[in-house]
């Protein structure tokens, strides 16, 4: 262990831990839920010894955003955590890591799911994977336009190695620092979705990940059944 992961940091990400379970349970009650809600911790620039403290402190789900970093950082992982990729992916990147995750977030055009769709043959798997939705419809974000759902939706039935699970947004916030109004819509969204695929068995539409350090619970409120959460966990991020 680093000198930097000291006792008094890792009570405090005990302590963060503890308190965010807590607020997931609170938010799904005020919103009447009885459901399941996943925590995630989002692992960017977190040292490996302070992800498998976490884990081993319950938090057995994990998120990687860069192909890299993760690879340099996975073998050191303890616990056996599930990880997701949830971050901007290249598709020549997908061969390093479709053996390595269980599902991937960031699905965002019908090249990567093609090229997710030939790796994950070749690895003799099905990858589980989410649609990025651009909820905000804005020009320099990555993801769907909402409008373009339904078809893609519609082809990615056609890939026989991945299976869609629903839906993952990182939404902007409006003048007055909220994104409620676009959990709304991503609820919308995804609701539309599970009824469109109901019964159909290339589908299995249970997720939508939306909701960070600061509006998971705004999001759970939403219908969030899976928050990703970074600062709040581990502290802010220190980039070197
Ligand atoms: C960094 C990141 C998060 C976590 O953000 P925090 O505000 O630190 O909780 C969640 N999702 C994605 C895609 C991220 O890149």
């Amino acid at each position: 262990m680093t000198e930097r992961s000291s006792d008094s940091k890792l009570s405090v990400i005990a302590g963060n831990i503890k308190r965010i379970e807590e607020n997931i349970e609170k938010a799904k009650l005020a919103a009447g839920r009885t459901d399941a809600v996943r925590l995630m911790g989002v692992t960017k620039t977190v040292d490996p010894e302070i992800v498998s403290f976490s884990v081993r402190n319950g938090v057995t789900l994990l998120g990687e955003n860069r192909v890299q970093e993760f690879l340099d950082k996975r073998d050191k992982y303890e616990g056996q955590p599930e990880v997701h990729f949830i971050g901007g992916l290249q598709t020549n990147k997908v061969k390093y890591i479709i053996d390595k995750v269980k599902m991937i977030h960031s699905a965002n055009s019908e090249k990567l799911i093609a090229e997710i769709d030939k790796r994950a043959a070749n690895a003799g798997i099905t990858m589980d994977i989410l649609i990025e939705v651009n909820i905000g419809e804005e020009e320099s974000k990555s993801g769907v336009m909402p409008a373009m759902l339904d078809e893609l939706t519609a082809r990615v039935a056609e890939f026989g190695n991945v299976r869609l699970r629903g839906l993952m947004a990182i939404p902007p916030v409006d003048v007055n620092g909220s994104s409620e109004k676009y959990f709304e819509k991503m609820y919308r969204l995804f609701t539309d979705l599970q009824s469109r695929t109901s019964g159909d068995s290339r589908y299995m539409i249970d997720t939508l990940s939306m909701g960070m350090s600061g509006d998971y619970e705004a999001a759970i409120r939403h219908g969030s059944t899976l928050v990703r959460i970074g600062s709040g966990l581990y502290g802010q991020r220190i980039y070197r």
